[in-house]
C-alpha cells in the first residue's frame, strides 16, 4: 500500500512493538522508577511528530530531547500531561521561553545557572532545572568545585530555581569491559549528590542510566532512566544483548542457553518499490564506473533510494534489499537517488513491487543491525540519517 505517491519511499512505525518495548523496560525497572523516552535526533530518525503521540498511547509521559528546537517540536504535539527535558543545547535568550512552557533543562555549567537566575526575573513561572554532574565522562557537567556556589545561587533564588533532578551520563555503559569506569562514575555521582544535600540542596529525581546502563547495571536505574535506542527496539551493542540474554536465559544447572526471543521489537520499517526492470547481457558494466560486471544474462531493478536518503554509499556492491521475500544484492555503486538491485534470481519481480530496505518481507528480515554491520555504522548513526521528509505512518 503506497500512502503517499509524492515520495519514493515510506516509513512504517509499529505501535504494538513500541508497546512491547515500553512494557519490557517498565518490567525491568519496576514501578518506582520513571521512564523518560529519549527522542533526540528526530526520535532516532523515526520522527518526533509521529513518535510522541504513539509513545503517549503506550503510557509514556516524559520526553528527553537534546536541544530547544526538538523541545519546540515536542511541545507542539504532546498532550498536557507530558513533560519535556532538554539535556543539551538551549540559548540563554530562550530560557524564559522554556521556563514559561514548563520545559525543564540541564544546568551543566555555572554560566547556565547564572543565565537561569537572570531568566527567572522575567518569568512568572519558576525554572525547573536538572543539575548535570561531571563524574568522569568529561564532556559537560558541574564539577565538585562548582557545587558550593551552585548551592548558594539556588538558595538565593528563593524558590524561583527548583532543582527537579540531578543527572549524569556514563562513558560507554554498552561495553562490559568498561565496568570499572562505570563503577567509578557511580561512586562519584553518589559523592556529589551527598555534597549537594549537605549544602542544603535536595537533588530531586536522580537519573543516570541510558539504555545500556538500564539493561546491564541495575544500580544505575535510580529514580528515572533515560532510554532511547532500546525503546525503538534495538540493543545498544551486541555485547549488551549477549550479556542480557545470557544472564536471563541460562538454565540454572547447565550451560545450554534457553532460546529466549529478544524482548525488544523493531518499531521502524522502511519500504520503497521497483521503479523499472532492466535486462543486461553478459560482459556489461552496470552503473557508474566499472565495479559491477555482468557474467551472465542478468536482470536489475532500479530502486529509487540513494545516499541522499541515508542509504550509505558504503553499501555499494555489498548491501541488499528484499524483493518478493528474497535478497536482491545492491549492484554497482549507490547513486545519490537510486541504486540497482540484482533480481536475476527473482524472475517473478515486477515494476511496482514492494522493496524492503529495513523490515520483514515474507519471513525474511533486514534489521538495521545487519544494515549497519555491513556499513560499519552503529544502529544510531544509520537511523538518524533517514531524512525527515520521508512520510511516516503508524501501523
Ligand atoms: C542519548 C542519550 C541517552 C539515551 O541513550 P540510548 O543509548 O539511546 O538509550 C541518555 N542520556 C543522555 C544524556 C543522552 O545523550
Amino acid at each position: 500500500m503506497i500512502i503517499n505517491n509524492l515520495h519514493s519511499s515510506r516509513i512504517e512505525l509499529n505501535l504494538s512493538n513500541l508497546r512491547t518495548n515500553a512494557d519490557f523496560i517498565r518490567s525491568i525497572i519496576g514501578s518506582d522508577c520513571r521512564l523518560s523516552f529519549v527522542i533526540k535526533g528526530n526520535a532516532y530518525g523515526h520522527g518526533i511528530e509521529q513518535m510522541v503521540p504513539m509513545a503517549e498511547m503506550v503510557g509514556i509521559n516524559h520526553f528527553s530531547v537534546f536541544s530547544s528546537d526538538e523541545a519546540a517540536r515536542t511541545l507542539a504535539v504532546k498532550n498536557e500531561n507530558s513533560q519535556i527535558m532538554i539535556m543539551g543545547f538551549i540559548a540563554d535568550e530562550m530560557l524564559p521561553w522554556a521556563i514559561e512552557n514548563g520545559i525543564s533543562f540541564y544546568v551543566s555549567s555555572m554560566d547556565r545557572l547564572k543565565a537561569t537566575t537572570e531568566a527567572v526575573k522575567n518569568t512568572a513561572a519558576n525554572a525547573h532545572i536538572h543539575l548535570e554532574l561531571e563524574t568522569g565522562f568529561h564532556r559537560t557537567g558541574l564539577t565538585k568545585n562548582d557545587l558550593q556556589e551552585v548551592a548558594q545561587i539556588i538558595k538565593k533564588s528563593h524558590g524561583r530555581i527548583e532543582v527537579v533532578g540531578t543527572a549524569t551520563h556514563y562513558a560507554g555503559a554498552e561495553s562490559i569491559a568498561n565496568y570499572y569506569r562505570i563503577q567509578k562514575q557511580m561512586e562519584k555521582y553518589n559523592e556529589l549528590c551527598n555534597l549537594l544535600v549537605s549544602q542544603g540542596i535536595a537533588t530531586g529525581i536522580r537519573h543516570t542510566a541510558c539504555s545500556a546502563a538500564t539493561l546491564t547495571y541495575p544500580e544505575t536505574r535510580m529514580d528515572m532512566v533515560r532510554v532511547g535506542i532500546a525503546m525503538y527496539g534495538f540493543w545498544p551493542t551486541s555485547e549488551t544483548k549477549m550479556n542480557y540474554l545470557l544472564n536471563y536465559g541460562l538454565k540454572p544447572d547447565g550451560d545450554e542457553p534457553i532460546k529466549i526471543p529478544s524482548p525488544l521489537k523493531r518499531v521502524i520499517s522502511w519500504k520503497t518499490q521497483i521503479m523499472s526492470l532492466h535486462a543486461v547481457a553478459p560482459g556489461k558494466f552496470v552503473g557508474y564506473g566499472n565495479s559491477c560486471l555482468t557474467t551472465v544474462s542478468s536482470c536489475f531493478a532500479a530502486i529509487p533510494i540513494g545516499y541522499s536518503h541515508g542509504f550509505s554509499r558504503d553499501l555499494s556492491n555489498c548491501g541488499y534489499v528484499l524483493v518478493r521475500g528474497k535478497r536482491a544484492p545492491v549492484s554497482g555503486v549507490v547513486n545519490m537517488n537510486m541504486l540497482m538491485a540484482d533480481v536475476t534470481t527473482i524472475p517473478e519481480a515486477r515494476k511496482g513491487d514492494e522493496v524492503v530496505i529495513i523490515g520483514n518481507q515474507k519471513g525474511t528480515e533486514i534489521s538495521v543491525s545487519s544494515f549497519s554491520a555491513l556499513s560499519q555504522y552503529l544502529n544510531y548513526e544509520v537511523l538518524v540519517q533517514i531524512p525527515s521528509e520521508i512520510p511516516r505512518i503508524q501501523i
